[in-house]
């Protein structure tokens, strides 16, 4: 095959040559243009395999709600372990937001009992009538490009952001819904870890509709959700820990714009601020945030 100097100085006059050249950028650019970047297709080798090798179990209804449970369990388990063992382990303990609030084994135990029994009543029940009536859809053969599942993630969970702000605000104004709905949730003034997913029925299906809803909404990608189940997860958990690590989102994300764990720590403790589960901006607009001082632990409001 002849090279393109070669093909000009056989075949082509000046004028020609040149008309040949700007044809041959041109193409190499739209080539290039038209080339995948590595960020498209970083994904595409743990989709594949996921496709092809663990189809029967992603397909199946149930995996979402697993992925949340077993999600709920592996990252509650480290704060239960530094819980129980409190002032052994001073590395953390000086982080522990309500020190003189300390969660027995009978206490955790008695929330994980309420939380896998409503599992197996009501969860696992709704997911089997959910199947008949929303059957899944064929995954999809193209994994989502970093930046898609990214801004799908984030989509996700501004939107269940805004959408508990609203649920929670009008669960602690109206007093029926209040007791008879959320206030289950409120049973305990120091939140540790298994306490995240201690609801009652109609907040925990209510939570678990928007977790499998707002993918779909969004129009995200399978592996999105399910990203977004993991990573939502996490930031509940945080969010109850009572523990405000300096690895904290808090801490990570600049501008005060993630409320995470003293701010929903605050909201247990005084129930009529901070309704937001993760980010701050809505409680700031609406008037709703209280934070605490780090040093004096004394209650500001509206400047955090
Ligand atoms: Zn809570
Ligand atoms: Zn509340």
């Amino acid at each position: 095959m002849l090279s393109m100097s070669q093909f000009d100085s056989k075949h082509l006059g000046s004028s020609s040559c040149i008309r040949a050249h700007k044809m041959w950028n041109k193409s190499m650019v739209l080539k290039f243009l038209r080339t995948k970047s590595s960020s498209d297709v970083l994904l595409q080798p743990t989709w594949d395999h996921i496709r092809l090798h663990h189809h029967s179990t992603v397909s199946s209804p149930f995996f979402p709600v697993l992925i949340a449970f077993c999600s709920y369990l592996s990252f509650s388990l480290p704060f239960a372990i530094i819980d129980l063992l409190g002032e052994k382990l001073p590395f953390f303990y000086r982080y522990k937001i309500q020190k003189e609030r300390q969660p027995t084994v009978g206490l955790m135990a008695t929330c994980l009992c309420q939380v896998v029994y409503k599992y197996v009543v009501f969860v696992i029940p709704a997911v089997v009538v959910n199947s008949f009536v929303m059957p899944s859809s064929p995954l999809h053969t193209r994994a989502p490009s970093v930046l898609e599942l990214a801004t799908g993630v984030l989509g996700c969970l501004l939107l269940f952001d805004f959408q508990y702000y609203l649920w929670h605000l009008v669960h602690h104004k109206n007093r029926y819904l209040y007791r008879s709905v959320h206030s289950y949730h409120h049973s305990y003034t120091a939140p540790f870890s298994w306490t995240t997913q201690h609801l009652s029925v109609v907040e925990m299906m209510t939570v678990g509709f928007w977790i499998q809803t707002n993918p779909l909404l969004l129009a995200c990608h399978p592996l999105t959700g399910w990203t977004c189940i993991i990573i939502g997860t996490w930031m509940s958990v945080e969010g109850h820990v009572g523990y405000e690590m300096p690895w904290a989102l808090n801490n990570i994300i600049p501008l005060g714009l993630y409320g995470g764990t003293p701010a929903h720590d605050m909201h247990h403790q005084k129930p009529h601020s901070n309704f937001a589960p993760f980010f701050s901006h809505w409680d700031k607009i609406c008037g709703t945030a209280i934070s605490v001082d780090r040093d004096t632990r004394l209650v500001q409001k509206g400047n955090f």
